[in-house]
Protein backbone atom coordinates (compact mmCIF):
# COMPACT_ATOMS: atom_id res chain seq x y z
CA UNK A 1 0.00 0.00 0.00
CA UNK A 2 1.12 3.15 -0.55
CA UNK A 3 2.23 5.98 1.92
CA UNK A 4 -1.00 8.60 1.21
CA UNK A 5 -2.98 5.17 0.88
CA UNK A 6 -2.37 4.82 4.40
CA UNK A 7 -3.23 8.41 5.39
CA UNK A 8 -6.90 7.38 3.70
CA UNK A 9 -7.36 3.93 5.01
CA UNK A 10 -9.42 4.69 8.05
CA UNK A 11 -10.91 1.36 8.42
CA UNK A 12 -6.85 0.32 8.67
CA UNK A 13 -6.23 2.78 11.10
CA UNK A 14 -9.01 2.51 13.36
CA UNK A 15 -7.97 -1.17 13.36
CA UNK A 16 -4.20 -0.17 14.35
CA UNK A 17 -5.48 2.26 17.20
CA UNK A 18 -7.53 -0.80 18.76
CA UNK A 19 -4.42 -3.45 18.20
CA UNK A 20 -2.52 -1.22 20.58
CA UNK A 21 -5.26 -1.66 22.85
CA UNK A 22 -4.80 1.93 24.62
CA UNK A 23 -8.20 3.67 24.52
CA UNK A 24 -9.91 4.26 27.24
CA UNK A 25 -7.14 3.03 29.90
CA UNK A 26 -5.59 4.82 33.39
CA UNK A 27 -3.58 7.47 33.39
CA UNK A 28 0.17 6.45 33.28
CA UNK A 29 3.30 8.10 34.35
CA UNK A 30 5.41 7.53 31.40
CA UNK A 31 3.00 9.45 29.18
CA UNK A 32 2.54 12.45 31.35
CA UNK A 33 5.86 12.96 32.23
CA UNK A 34 6.13 14.11 28.59
CA UNK A 35 2.99 16.18 28.63
CA UNK A 36 4.66 18.14 31.27
CA UNK A 37 7.94 18.51 29.41
CA UNK A 38 5.79 19.40 26.21
CA UNK A 39 4.16 22.17 29.07
CA UNK A 40 7.74 22.98 30.63
CA UNK A 41 10.18 23.44 27.20
CA UNK A 42 7.57 25.07 24.77
CA UNK A 43 6.15 27.29 27.46
CA UNK A 44 2.47 26.09 26.50
CA UNK A 45 -0.46 25.81 29.13
CA UNK A 46 -2.24 23.00 27.85
CA UNK A 47 -0.08 19.12 26.59
CA UNK A 48 -2.00 16.04 25.25
CA UNK A 49 -1.34 12.85 23.98
CA UNK A 50 -4.08 12.22 22.31
CA UNK A 51 -5.58 9.13 20.12
CA UNK A 52 -8.35 9.55 17.29
CA UNK A 53 -10.74 7.23 17.50
CA UNK A 54 -14.26 6.19 14.98
CA UNK A 55 -15.94 9.50 16.60
CA UNK A 56 -14.05 11.17 19.31
CA UNK A 57 -10.59 11.51 20.58
CA UNK A 58 -9.42 10.33 23.71
CA UNK A 59 -6.36 11.95 25.88
CA UNK A 60 -4.29 9.26 27.32
CA UNK A 61 -2.09 12.29 28.90
CA UNK A 62 -3.85 15.54 29.66
CA UNK A 63 -2.28 19.07 30.81
CA UNK A 64 -3.75 21.79 31.35
CA UNK A 65 -7.79 21.16 30.75
CA UNK A 66 -9.55 18.12 32.62
CA UNK A 67 -11.97 15.60 30.55
CA UNK A 68 -10.72 12.39 28.95
CA UNK A 69 -12.30 12.90 25.63
CA UNK A 70 -13.87 15.16 22.99
CA UNK A 71 -15.77 15.45 19.87
CA UNK A 72 -13.66 14.01 17.15
CA UNK A 73 -14.78 16.78 14.53
CA UNK A 74 -13.96 19.69 17.09
CA UNK A 75 -10.80 18.44 17.90
CA UNK A 76 -7.17 19.63 15.70
CA UNK A 77 -5.83 16.42 16.54
CA UNK A 78 -8.28 14.78 13.59
CA UNK A 79 -6.60 17.28 11.36
CA UNK A 80 -3.11 16.46 12.02
CA UNK A 81 -3.34 12.80 11.67
CA UNK A 82 -4.34 13.90 7.94
CA UNK A 83 -0.45 14.36 7.04
CA UNK A 84 2.98 12.84 8.06
CA UNK A 85 4.06 16.53 9.26
CA UNK A 86 3.45 18.11 12.23
CA UNK A 87 0.38 20.82 11.82
CA UNK A 88 0.71 24.25 13.30
CA UNK A 89 -2.15 26.50 14.06
CA UNK A 90 -0.98 30.16 14.53
CA UNK A 91 -4.33 31.65 15.41
CA UNK A 92 -7.33 29.85 15.54
CA UNK A 93 -9.64 32.68 15.40
CA UNK A 94 -7.92 33.00 12.02
CA UNK A 95 -8.60 29.49 10.70
CA UNK A 96 -11.60 28.88 9.52
CA UNK A 97 -11.22 24.89 10.56
CA UNK A 98 -10.91 25.58 14.18
CA UNK A 99 -12.58 29.37 14.29
CA UNK A 100 -16.03 28.38 15.43
CA UNK A 101 -14.96 25.08 17.71
CA UNK A 102 -15.96 25.26 21.07
CA UNK A 103 -12.26 24.33 21.98
CA UNK A 104 -11.63 28.19 20.94
CA UNK A 105 -14.65 29.80 21.52
CA UNK A 106 -15.27 28.47 25.50
CA UNK A 107 -13.73 27.80 28.58
CA UNK A 108 -10.62 26.77 27.06
CA UNK A 109 -9.81 29.45 25.00
CA UNK A 110 -7.43 27.62 22.68
CA UNK A 111 -5.68 30.04 20.11
CA UNK A 112 -2.71 28.40 18.99
CA UNK A 113 -1.79 24.60 18.20
CA UNK A 114 1.49 22.64 17.53
CA UNK A 115 0.55 18.90 17.08
CA UNK A 116 2.89 15.80 15.59
CA UNK A 117 0.72 12.64 14.24
CA UNK A 118 1.90 9.73 16.15
CA UNK A 119 2.71 7.17 13.05
CA UNK A 120 3.17 3.57 13.76
CA UNK A 121 6.25 1.96 12.00
CA UNK A 122 3.52 0.61 9.66
CA UNK A 123 2.15 3.81 8.80
CA UNK A 124 -0.68 4.85 10.34
CA UNK A 125 -1.81 7.60 12.89
CA UNK A 126 -2.88 6.44 15.77
CA UNK A 127 -3.17 10.64 17.21
CA UNK A 128 -1.35 13.58 18.06
CA UNK A 129 1.20 14.95 20.87
CA UNK A 130 0.28 18.64 20.87
CA UNK A 131 1.33 21.48 22.42
CA UNK A 132 -1.41 24.23 23.02
CA UNK A 133 -1.60 27.50 24.33
CA UNK A 134 -4.19 30.52 24.72
CA UNK A 135 -2.49 33.21 22.96
CA UNK A 136 -1.67 33.50 19.22
CA UNK A 137 1.93 32.12 18.57
CA UNK A 138 4.23 30.57 16.45
CA UNK A 139 6.44 27.04 17.01
CA UNK A 140 10.46 27.47 16.24
CA UNK A 141 12.41 24.83 14.16
CA UNK A 142 14.17 23.38 17.27
CA UNK A 143 10.26 23.30 18.83
CA UNK A 144 9.19 21.73 16.48
CA UNK A 145 11.96 19.06 16.32
CA UNK A 146 11.60 18.78 19.72
CA UNK A 147 7.64 17.69 20.08
CA UNK A 148 8.79 15.39 16.73
CA UNK A 149 11.45 13.95 19.41
CA UNK A 150 8.98 13.45 21.91
CA UNK A 151 6.09 11.77 19.46
CA UNK A 152 8.45 9.51 18.44
CA UNK A 153 8.71 8.57 22.53
CA UNK A 154 5.13 8.48 23.10
CA UNK A 155 5.20 5.85 20.08
CA UNK A 156 8.00 3.93 22.00
CA UNK A 157 6.01 3.61 25.01
CA UNK A 158 3.25 2.11 23.00
CA UNK A 159 5.58 -0.36 21.46
CA UNK A 160 6.41 -1.51 24.96
CA UNK A 161 2.94 -1.37 26.03
CA UNK A 162 2.12 -3.24 22.92
CA UNK A 163 5.09 -5.97 23.41
CA UNK A 164 3.79 -6.52 26.84
CA UNK A 165 0.49 -7.71 25.80
CA UNK A 166 2.20 -10.09 23.26
CA UNK A 167 2.89 -13.98 23.86
CA UNK A 168 6.79 -14.45 23.07
CA UNK A 169 6.04 -17.59 21.45
CA UNK A 170 3.56 -17.16 18.78
CA UNK A 171 2.95 -13.37 18.64
CA UNK A 172 -0.30 -13.63 19.25
CA UNK A 173 -1.86 -11.57 22.27
CA UNK A 174 -1.84 -12.64 25.70
CA UNK A 175 -4.77 -14.21 27.77
CA UNK A 176 -4.80 -11.29 29.60
CA UNK A 177 -4.32 -8.48 26.68
CA UNK A 178 -7.10 -10.42 24.69
CA UNK A 179 -9.46 -10.39 27.57
CA UNK A 180 -8.55 -6.06 27.82
CA UNK A 181 -9.51 -5.93 24.09
CA UNK A 182 -12.86 -8.08 24.63
CA UNK A 183 -13.97 -5.72 27.53
CA UNK A 184 -13.66 -2.92 25.03
CA UNK A 185 -15.11 -4.61 22.61
CA UNK A 186 -18.16 -5.13 24.69
CA UNK A 187 -18.07 -1.37 26.26
CA UNK A 188 -17.96 -0.37 21.96
CA UNK A 189 -21.04 -2.68 21.29
CA UNK A 190 -22.69 -1.07 24.67
CA UNK A 191 -22.26 2.23 23.24
CA UNK A 192 -22.80 1.91 19.55
CA UNK A 193 -24.95 -1.18 19.51
CA UNK A 194 -22.28 -2.87 17.57
CA UNK A 195 -22.19 -6.72 17.09
CA UNK A 196 -19.02 -9.01 18.06
CA UNK A 197 -18.24 -12.81 18.30
CA UNK A 198 -15.71 -14.75 19.50
CA UNK A 199 -14.23 -17.82 17.69
CA UNK A 200 -12.34 -20.19 20.49
CA UNK A 201 -10.10 -23.30 18.95
CA UNK A 202 -8.28 -26.02 20.71
CA UNK A 203 -5.54 -27.43 18.72
CA UNK A 204 -6.72 -31.54 18.92
CA UNK A 205 -4.68 -34.49 20.26
CA UNK A 206 -1.66 -32.32 20.88
CA UNK A 207 -0.33 -34.27 23.31
CA UNK A 208 0.40 -36.53 21.10
CA UNK A 209 2.00 -34.57 18.89
CA UNK A 210 4.49 -33.41 21.67
CA UNK A 211 5.27 -37.19 22.75
CA UNK A 212 6.00 -38.59 19.43
CA UNK A 213 7.83 -34.92 17.89
CA UNK A 214 9.25 -33.30 20.77
CA UNK A 215 8.01 -30.24 22.60
CA UNK A 216 10.05 -28.07 19.74
CA UNK A 217 8.13 -29.99 17.29
CA UNK A 218 5.00 -28.98 19.22
CA UNK A 219 6.01 -25.26 19.35
CA UNK A 220 6.76 -24.89 15.95
CA UNK A 221 3.31 -26.69 15.14
CA UNK A 222 1.88 -23.34 16.97
CA UNK A 223 3.78 -20.84 15.29
CA UNK A 224 2.48 -22.40 11.98
CA UNK A 225 -0.99 -22.35 12.96
CA UNK A 226 -0.67 -19.01 14.07
CA UNK A 227 0.44 -18.48 11.03
CA UNK A 228 -2.00 -19.74 8.84
CA UNK A 229 -5.18 -18.13 11.07
CA UNK A 230 -3.43 -14.62 11.03
CA UNK A 231 -4.11 -15.12 6.74
CA UNK A 232 -7.81 -15.46 7.29
CA UNK A 233 -8.27 -12.63 9.32
CA UNK A 234 -9.27 -8.98 8.96
CA UNK A 235 -7.07 -6.18 10.64
CA UNK A 236 -9.35 -5.85 13.22
CA UNK A 237 -9.62 -9.24 14.44
CA UNK A 238 -7.50 -9.89 17.35
CA UNK A 239 -5.70 -13.64 17.91
CA UNK A 240 -4.78 -14.42 21.21
CA UNK A 241 -3.11 -17.31 23.01
CA UNK A 242 -5.32 -17.66 25.79
CA UNK A 243 -3.76 -21.04 27.06
CA UNK A 244 -1.22 -23.22 25.93
CA UNK A 245 -2.79 -25.24 22.59
CA UNK A 246 -6.25 -23.27 22.65
CA UNK A 247 -6.31 -19.44 20.97
CA UNK A 248 -9.42 -17.00 20.48
CA UNK A 249 -10.10 -14.94 17.84
CA UNK A 250 -12.32 -11.43 18.67
CA UNK A 251 -14.24 -10.36 15.73
CA UNK A 252 -15.56 -7.10 15.84
CA UNK A 253 -19.06 -6.52 14.03
CA UNK A 254 -19.69 -10.19 12.60
CA UNK A 255 -22.91 -11.80 13.36
CA UNK A 256 -22.96 -15.45 14.70
CA UNK A 257 -23.11 -16.52 10.87
CA UNK A 258 -20.32 -14.26 9.69
CA UNK A 259 -17.50 -15.55 12.48
CA UNK A 260 -19.26 -19.38 12.11
CA UNK A 261 -17.73 -18.96 7.82
CA UNK A 262 -14.59 -17.39 9.41
CA UNK A 263 -14.18 -20.54 11.94
CA UNK A 264 -14.99 -23.11 9.10
CA UNK A 265 -12.14 -21.58 7.10
CA UNK A 266 -9.74 -21.65 9.87
CA UNK A 267 -10.67 -25.25 10.42
CA UNK A 268 -10.19 -25.96 6.71
CA UNK A 269 -6.99 -24.33 6.21
CA UNK A 270 -5.39 -26.40 9.10
CA UNK A 271 -7.10 -29.76 8.48
CA UNK A 272 -7.21 -29.05 4.34
CA UNK A 273 -2.89 -29.09 4.14
CA UNK A 274 -0.04 -30.87 6.70
CA UNK A 275 1.96 -28.62 8.42
CA UNK A 276 6.13 -29.00 7.75
CA UNK A 277 7.92 -28.86 10.24
CA UNK A 278 11.76 -30.22 10.61
CA UNK A 279 10.83 -32.17 7.59
CA UNK A 280 7.80 -33.87 8.42
CA UNK A 281 4.32 -33.15 7.09
CA UNK A 282 2.08 -33.17 10.31
CA UNK A 283 -1.33 -33.29 10.00
CA UNK A 284 -3.26 -31.43 12.70
CA UNK A 285 -6.80 -30.27 12.87
CA UNK A 286 -8.31 -28.32 15.75
CA UNK A 287 -11.97 -28.32 17.50
CA UNK A 288 -13.88 -24.71 17.59
CA UNK A 289 -16.29 -23.04 19.67
CA UNK A 290 -18.43 -19.95 17.84
CA UNK A 291 -20.47 -17.50 20.49
CA UNK A 292 -21.53 -14.13 19.33
CA UNK A 293 -22.43 -11.27 21.56
CA UNK A 294 -25.78 -11.14 23.16
CA UNK A 295 -27.69 -8.89 26.15
CA UNK A 296 -26.87 -12.24 28.45
CA UNK A 297 -23.00 -11.90 27.42
CA UNK A 298 -22.24 -10.61 31.12
CA UNK A 299 -18.22 -9.89 31.09
CA UNK A 300 -15.17 -11.16 29.11
CA UNK A 301 -15.13 -13.97 30.91
CA UNK A 302 -18.70 -15.25 30.69
CA UNK A 303 -18.51 -14.70 27.31
CA UNK A 304 -15.23 -16.96 26.64
CA UNK A 305 -16.88 -19.52 29.12
CA UNK A 306 -19.72 -19.96 26.78
CA UNK A 307 -17.38 -19.92 23.80
CA UNK A 308 -15.97 -22.59 25.76
CA UNK A 309 -18.85 -24.53 26.53
CA UNK A 310 -19.40 -24.49 21.94
CA UNK A 311 -16.02 -25.59 21.78
CA UNK A 312 -16.18 -28.88 24.37
CA UNK A 313 -19.38 -29.51 22.43
CA UNK A 314 -16.88 -29.80 18.88
CA UNK A 315 -14.76 -32.07 20.80
CA UNK A 316 -17.29 -34.42 22.33
CA UNK A 317 -19.23 -33.68 19.16
CA UNK A 318 -15.89 -35.90 17.58
CA UNK A 319 -12.90 -33.20 17.04
CA UNK A 320 -12.10 -30.81 13.78
CA UNK A 321 -15.21 -29.45 14.12
CA UNK A 322 -17.04 -25.74 14.49
CA UNK A 323 -20.08 -25.50 16.79
CA UNK A 324 -21.76 -21.96 17.26
CA UNK A 325 -24.01 -20.47 19.73
P1 LIG B 1 -7.74 -32.51 23.01
O1 LIG B 1 -8.03 -32.91 21.62
O2 LIG B 1 -8.74 -33.03 23.98
O3 LIG B 1 -7.58 -31.03 23.13
O4 LIG B 1 -6.36 -33.19 23.37
P2 LIG B 1 -4.98 -32.51 23.71
O5 LIG B 1 -3.94 -33.58 23.70
O6 LIG B 1 -4.73 -31.38 22.78
O7 LIG B 1 -5.27 -31.89 25.13
P3 LIG B 1 -4.45 -31.76 26.44
O8 LIG B 1 -5.03 -30.59 27.16
O9 LIG B 1 -4.42 -33.08 27.15
O10 LIG B 1 -2.97 -31.44 25.99
C1 LIG B 1 -2.52 -30.17 25.67
C2 LIG B 1 -1.03 -30.26 25.57
O11 LIG B 1 -0.46 -29.06 25.11
C3 LIG B 1 -0.37 -30.56 26.90
C4 LIG B 1 0.78 -29.58 26.98
O12 LIG B 1 1.99 -30.23 27.29
C5 LIG B 1 0.87 -29.03 25.61
N1 LIG B 1 1.35 -27.65 25.58
C6 LIG B 1 0.86 -26.58 26.25
N2 LIG B 1 1.58 -25.48 25.97
C7 LIG B 1 2.55 -25.85 25.09
C8 LIG B 1 3.62 -25.16 24.45
O13 LIG B 1 3.81 -23.94 24.59
N3 LIG B 1 4.41 -25.86 23.62
C9 LIG B 1 4.24 -27.21 23.44
N4 LIG B 1 5.06 -27.82 22.60
N5 LIG B 1 3.25 -27.88 24.04
C10 LIG B 1 2.41 -27.24 24.87
MG1 LIG C 1 -6.04 -29.75 22.70
MG1 LIG D 1 -6.31 -27.39 25.49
Amino acid sequence: MQDCEKLLDEPGRLAAVRRYAVLDTAPEEPFDKLTRLVCNVLEVPYAAVTLIDADRQWFKSLVGLSGSEGPRHESFCTHTIKTRDPMIVPDATLDPRFRDSPLVTGAAGIRSYLGVPLETPDGYNLGALCAVDTAPRTFSTSQIEIMKSFASLVLDELELRQIALSDALTGAMTRRGWLAAVEKEMARGARQGTQAAIVLFDVDHFKAINDTHGHAVGDAVLQALTRRCLLHLGPADALGRIGGEEFAVLVPDAGLPEAMELAERLRRSFSDAPIEVAGQALRVTASFGVQGLDGDTGNAGSWLAAADRRLYEAKAAGRNRCHGG
